[in-house]
């Protein structure tokens, strides 16, 4: 009996929820990846992750044909393809790892509508999160919207069961041999994609326990490199979210918490979908933002005279990369300083960030807005420059990033900090009196 496996955003072989399941059910498992034209075609050339997507699939590939079997890749609209290629297989269902975001439940249920009448089943599993949905709620069922009685509830319902791995390469026998597949010739490389090839090298994850046990302590500092860089990781699939809540219970309670902000994060767009465009508080849509493009410019080009504010602009400008508390800070500076809307920072980020993710993004958006659930409240303005005395007290991150800070040709403040804080409060008390 045979069944395809659609690889999407978990692009790893161990511990992965839907392909063991596939493998246990199936003695033929054809594994699929699609190179989705309807994401690509709206992208950037530049975009850097197509070349981590890329090399990712590469990887698989590699492993699956060590194993006997092989990735059967395409290019193309997943809505069209994968029908087919189940009635060509011939096979009795699709597996795939559930996917949370708005516009990929969309695809999926079109998909499956199409199946079903194909006498096919689209099945799903979870995957991504260690607790999806309405796995942690209040007691009367309703979603928490404040995050630590939700983190609480969370350690309380985890346990070795959430956390086990998924044993798949002990049914690799029922990987469906590389003679059965009808493999194309689509080669998973940036540039035949036709996309800008960048300087990453695709290298699976591991963190180790110092970064772990000096978390805690050392996270806040962006010059420290103290962060696992696991984002683009569970982004991708390439690391497992399970594996790593295991290493990190026990070890660092302050990266547990990490971790399970980003479960908040998801829980919440899946009950309340519409934050992806509008404010959890209601009231905050009325800001009246200021939106100057100019300013927004200045902002993105790293260009504003506030060090901390242009180094993290470049960093993630040059490398697709920036280091949370300068996210925050940047975030804040936007919203909050020059009174642009959130949704054109998230935006920029969703364009640049290689560890992008719609829910954190948003999330953290709002949280930096004062307008999310669980929010730092709006009259808590950032001052950027006490945060870069405070978090980078050498200027090491600024001088990495802002080689001219100190000289002449380095800009002098865009806005005046404790002018910038009055027009906010103004702007904001207008919007939520
Ligand atoms: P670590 O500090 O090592 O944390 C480990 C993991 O925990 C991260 O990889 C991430 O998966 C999760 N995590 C950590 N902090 C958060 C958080 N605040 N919210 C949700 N998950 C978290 N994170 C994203 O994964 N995607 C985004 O698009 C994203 N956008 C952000 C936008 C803004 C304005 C801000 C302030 C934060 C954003 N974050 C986002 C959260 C955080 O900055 C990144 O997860 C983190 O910097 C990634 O680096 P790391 O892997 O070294 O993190």
């Amino acid at each position: 009996r045979t069944a395809i496996f659609w690889f999407r955003r978990d692009l790893r072989l161990h511990d992965n929820a839907g392909l063991y399941e596939a493998l246990k059910q199936f003695d033929a498992v054809v594994p699929v990846f699609v190179f989705d034209t309807d994401i690509l075609e709206k992208l950037p050339r530049y975009d850097r992750r197509v070349d981590f997507i890329a090399q990712a699939v590469s990887h698989l590939d590699t492993q699956l044909r060590e194993l006997g079997s092989a990735l059967h890749i395409e290019v193309g609209s997943p809505v069209s393809i994968l029908p087919a290629l189940a009635s060509r297989y011939g096979a009795a269902a699709v597996f795939a790892n559930t996917d949370y975001e708005p516009e990929a439940l969309a695809r999926d249920a079109h998909i499956e509508r199409q199946l079903v009448q194909q006498g096919i089943s689209l099945q799903r599993f979870k995957d991504q999160v260690i607790f999806e949905k309405s796995e942690v709620v209040k007691d009367d069922g309703t979603p928490y919207t404040v995050f630590t009685p939700y983190s609480r509830k969370w350690k309380a319902h985890c346990n070795a069961f959430f956390l086990k791995p998924y044993p798949t390469v002990q049914y690799a026998q029922c990987l469906a041999g590389r003679d059965k597949l009808q493999l194309t010739t689509v080669k998973p490389d940036v540039a035949v994609l036709g996309f800008k090839p960048t300087d990453m090298v695709f290298t699976p994850p591991s963190v180790s326990r110092t970064c772990l046990s000096d978390y805690g302590a050392q996270r806040d500092f962006p010059a420290a490199d103290a962060t696992s860089r696991l984002g683009v990781h569970l982004r991708f699939g390439t690391g497992s979210i399970r594996a790593l809540a295991q290493q990190a219970a026990g070890l660092s309670d302050v990266f547990l918490n990490e971790l399970i902000w980003r479960d908040f994060f998801q829980m919440l767009i899946w009950h309340f979908p519409k934050t992806v465009e509008h404010a959890f508080k209601p009231a905050y849509d009325a800001i009246v933002w200021r939106n100057n493009a100019a300013d927004f410019e200045r902002w993105k080009q790293g260009q504003t005279g506030y060090p901390l504010v242009d180094a993290g602009m470049r960093e993630l400008q040059a490398t697709g990369f920036m280091h949370n508390r300068v996210r925050m800070v940047v975030a804040s500076f936007l919203c909050k300083h020059l009174l642009i809307d959130w949704r054109w920072g998230e935006r920029y980020f969703a364009e640049h960030l290689l560890d992008y993710e719609l829910a954190a993004n948003v999330g953290n958006w709002q949280w930096a807005a004062g307008c999310g659930a669980d929010a730092a409240p709006y009259f808590r303005v950032f001052n950027p420059s006490l945060q870069a005395q405070k978090f980078d007290p050498e200027s090491r991150y600024i001088r990495k990033w802002v080689p001219e800070y100190g000289s002449a040709s380095y800009p002098a403040p865009m806005v005046d900090h404790a002018q910038a804080r009055a027009r906010c409060l103004a702007v904001y008390q207008q919007a939520v009196k």
